[in-house]
């Protein structure tokens, strides 16, 4: 039987062996084995069901979700000398009957169907009067909930299978499954103690690299420069982006075109066709591209942006080298990506349930992004294919940077998250390590934990990335779940119990604060400039600098280092508007400064967001206007109040006020835009702090006299505020105590 199969291979495909997993599934198969396979993309799934078809009296089903792929598979076997049809709904009623008849007539050694048309009456009754061998259900996934792309349409296979009178072996295939969509899949299918194979995931000719904390559009540009002679493909994960990385391109003299569901029918088509015939080098496209595209050259495939998944990822990264010929697939992470993914499932789903198992599948591809490991044994573990050797050429692999020890403060998190008892979540976790005095951490009671504080040193984003990190590294698992909680697994323990040390690699480590200073170390000299552009500016623009920027956020763009707009934004303090006005000047002062400075680059490649829409004059204005008289004016007075307003007016007024403070404006002049007493709006921040919000205090205390007041507050008693007010010199007014209170955490004066 299978040199048979083996012959068909040579004679009819022209290929000498067969790859790894086939020869067993086609065997099985020829036995009557009911069959679970799980081969990667490109692994070879056609010819385990194609070879049988064949050899095998009768015509066998294929049921294939994919319009494209069934004609493309039909036109590819009529080539190759095989007889094969397809029923889908791309079928006019004439050829659609057509191809009925030419069935029952045993014209086809393989009918593709579309799930859809399982249920007709037509395609029982033509059934019923064909002599099945096999049934080929490719895509399974399709069929499970737990995966990452359900169709309900295959839920009628089981039933429709069940009415066939002679129940014919049933094989289930699939690119994408992990172990529990596996038993899943198997249990809808209604398979018979089926022979279940996973296999070649690993992809030996690709290349995986993770790219994090770079400029996108820089190192795009470079990559593709490098390649002049390569067919590659760029994943976006909005049609807006697609757009504008191919015009990037575009203007490079790179032959790329675009692919996205925002194009119509024609001009996809088109593009694809142009992609095959290699007219068009560079394909940026949305995952709308790349079902059923069979380009075997593709040297290449870079994800501008984190898919929401490990299966999407490496499906749509599989589609480098389908001809074995060594290729490369590159993720470009940043962290704010997950929040884009994490937007785009909430707005997909409504279903708890499947919200919850597709933020699961998020945390995997998140972890995929920050792992040490290697990235080709990452993946493949975790489609269930173990006992992969390490790859040697992915990212993680080559990465020699220095490894530091980081078990003090890796035994510092996971104590922590011990304590925690699995009831929170990272973002908790990361709040009692920094010691935040947020009001739900403090009613939890988690602020009296020995662990509270422990990280004190480091920014919260700092602290959620390192108990990532660790959680990556499988020292910690996240929960499945909408609410997904954070646990210790049993490689803690040696952690905990000192026996083994923690190294984490320089490249992907957290930059520590030193203690107090103002910035780390090797960040001095930023820090400082960034301080002195700061206050430049300000009295250019006459207003007290923390109008411009916290210390804080100088402190954080000092220790990060951002060099897009993007980078810019995902710092603590610095809004659109901010971005906008001060972006070029923040950039500008990072790259002068970074380690191997590279001049040169200062504007060219910050993007529309800084570069373009410089703040107008009067938006400086508006911040400075008032300061301090108090006086009531209206919104129209400050036109980027205005829009500042409108952007926060969805939040509860507290926060509100919270916001416009962040954004610079001073207490008289929110009092006066939103009609409010100064009074209220006091209350305001000292509520927002109240619940765990960091308030720039400094901004209200007389340095000169804080530590006075300090002094004073302990000596009297914080109970109440007048025997303070009275003990002060007369400058010092109520809420300069207040904010000393808040700052030191000295209790409350009702
Ligand atoms: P899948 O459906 O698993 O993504 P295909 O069945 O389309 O993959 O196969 C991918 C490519 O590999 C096709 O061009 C196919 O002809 C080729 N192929 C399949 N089996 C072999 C083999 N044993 N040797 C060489 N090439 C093969």
């Amino acid at each position: 039987m299978l040199e048979q199969a083996l012959h068909m291979l040579k004679q009819v495909y022209g290929y000498d062996r067969f790859r790894k997993g086939q020869e067993e599934i086609i065997g099985g198969l020829m036995e009557g084995k009911d069959t679970l396979a799980i081969l990667p993309t490109g692994g070879g799934k056609s010819v385990c069901y194609q070879i049988p078809a064949m050899l095998l009296p009768g015509t066998t089903i294929v049921v294939s979700p994919l319009i494209s792929l069934m004609k493309d598979q039909v036109d590819t076997l009529g080539r190759l000398g095989v007889s094969a049809a397809y029923l889908n709904s791309s079928l006019d009623a004439a050829a659609y009957r057509e191809v009925v008849r030419q069935t029952v007539q045993g014209a086809y050694k393989l009918l593709y169907v579309a799930p859809e048309r399982l249920d007709g009456t037509m395609f029982e009754s033509l059934t019923s009067q064909l002599h099945i061998p096999l049934i080929a259900i490719d895509e399974a996934h399709c069929v499970s909930q737990w995966g990452h792309d359900f169709r309900p349409s295959y839920r009628q296979l089981a039933g429709w299978i069940g009415r066939l009178e002679k129940r014919p072996p049933v094989a289930a295939f699939t690119a994408t499954a992990t172990p529990e969509v596996s038993s899943d899949i198997a249990a809808m299918l209604g398979l018979r103690s089926p022979n279940i194979f996973v296999t070649g995931f690993a992809r030996t000719n690709l290349a995986l690299t993770v790219v994090t904390g770079t400029d996108k559009r820089k190192y795009l540009r470079e990559y593709v420069r490098q390649r002049p002679d390569q067919s590659g493909i760029v994943y976006t994960a909005t049609r807006k982006e697609a757009e504008e990385v191919c015009a990037d391109l575009t203007k490079l003299g790179v032959a790329a075109g675009k692919y996205h569901g925002g194009l119509s029918d024609t001009e996809r088509a088109e593009a694809q066709e142009r992609f095959r015939f290699d007219e068009i080098r560079v394909m940026v496209a949305t995952n709308a591209f790349g079902m059923g595209i069979d380009k075997p050259n593709v040297r290449y495939v870079v994800h501008w942006q984190m898919p929401g998944d490990v299966e999407s990822y490496y499906q749509e990264a599989g589609r480098a080298g389908r001809d074995g010929e060594e290729s490369e697939c590159v993720l470009l992470f940043e962290p704010q990506d997950v929040q884009v993914q994490r937007f785009l499932i909430e707005r997909s789903t409504a279903d708890p349930e499947r919200r919850a198992v597709q933020l699961g599948k998020l945390y995997t591809m998140m972890h995929y992004s920050r792992t040490e490991k290697c990235l080709l044994q990452f993946i493949v573990g975790y489609f269930g294919e173990a006992d992969v050797p390490t790859c040697g050429k992915c990212s993680s692999c080559l990465d020699q940077s220095e490894k530091i020890d980081l078990t003090e403060e890796a035994r510092k998190a996971l104590s922590c998250v011990g304590r925690m008892k699995g009831r929170f979540g990272v973002s908790m976790a990361a709040k009692v390590l920094k010691g935040s005095r947020e009001k739900r951490l403090l009613d939890f009671g988690l602020d009296r934990l020995t662990t509270y504080g422990l990280l004190r040193n480091w920014a919260e984003k700092d602290i959620s990335d390192w108990l990532y990190w660790l959680v990556a590294e499988g020292y910690m698992r996240i929960s499945d779940g909408e609410y997904p909680t954070v646990s210790l697994t049993t490689e803690a323990l040696p952690v905990l119990e000192g026996k083994v040390t923690v190294l984490r690699r320089r490249s992907t480590a957290v930059r520590r604060r030193s203690e107090g200073a103002a910035a780390g170390a090797e960040n001095a000299p930023l820090f400082e400039a960034l301080r002195e552009w700061r206050r430049e500016t300000a009295a250019r623009e006459h207003v007290p600098p923390f109008m411009l920027f916290f210390d804080a956020t100088l402190k954080e763009i000092a220790d990060r280092q951002p060099v897009t707009t993007e980078q810019l934004l995902a710092i603590k303090g610095v809004g659109a508007a901010k971005a906008a006005k001060y972006g070029l000047d923040v950039i500008r002062i990072v790259r002068s400064l970074e380690s191997g400075a590279r001049p040169e680059a200062a504007a060219d490649s910050i993007g529309e967001g800084a570069g373009g829409r410089t703040g107008s004059p009067e938006a400086g204005r508006a911040a400075s206007g008032s300061a301090g008289s108090g006086e009531r004016r209206t919104a129209d007075a400050y036109p980027e109040a205005a829009a500042l307003l409108a952007e926060t007016a969805h939040l509860a007024t507290h926060a509100q006020t919270l916001a416009l403070f962040r954004h610079g404006l001073t207490l008289p002049q929110i009092a006066g835009l939103r009609g409010m007493s100064r009074v209220t709006i006091e209350n305001h921040l000292l509520r927002c702090a109240d619940e765990g919000e960091e308030v720039e205090w400094n901004a209200f205390i007389p340095g000169e006299h804080e530590a006075l007041i300090v002094e004073t507050i302990r000596r009297v008693g914080a109970q109440r505020l007048k025997p303070i007010k009275d003990e002060l010199p007369e400058e010092i007014d109520y809420f300069a105590i207040k904010a000393v209170m808040a700052k030191h955490r000295l209790g409350s004066a009702g």
